[in-house]
């Protein structure tokens, strides 16, 4: 909870940086979202939001920045050292072995 000594703390700090006041109750931050799975049209034959790419000025609110982290968006560029899920699938799926026409080899066949 935000009391009244502590929003007027807020407003002050807020005007200082050369923001309104108001902006504590009705600005809502705006973050840039990145992809970290390619997500593919219902057909399933092309690729719609490819990973990497950016969902610009999405709301920050807690709860959406969430949900969408739970479908593979998240608030920073998938990398090499990633370790969300999603990334983390993909790199575990190039591991696996395969034979040279690309299909997974099961270790209990051999
Ligand atoms: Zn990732």
């Amino acid at each position: 909870m935000v009391d009244y000594r502590r929003r007027k703390e807020l407003a002050k700090e807020l005007s200082a940086a050369g923001y309104k006041a108001e902006m504590l109750d009705s600005w809502q931050p705006k973050v840039d979202l990145f992809y970290h799975e390619d997500k593919w049209n219902y057909a399933g034959d092309s690729i719609v939001n490819a990973k990497g790419s950016k969902l610009k000025n999405q709301p920050g609110h807690p709860e959406h920045v969430m949900n969408q982290a739970r479908r593979g968006v998240l608030t920073y560029p998938p990398s090499d050292t990633c370790v969300c899920k999603f990334c983390n699938i993909e790199s575990n799926e190039n591991k696996l072995p395969r034979d040279t026409s690309g299909k997974f080899i099961s270790n209990k066949t051999k």
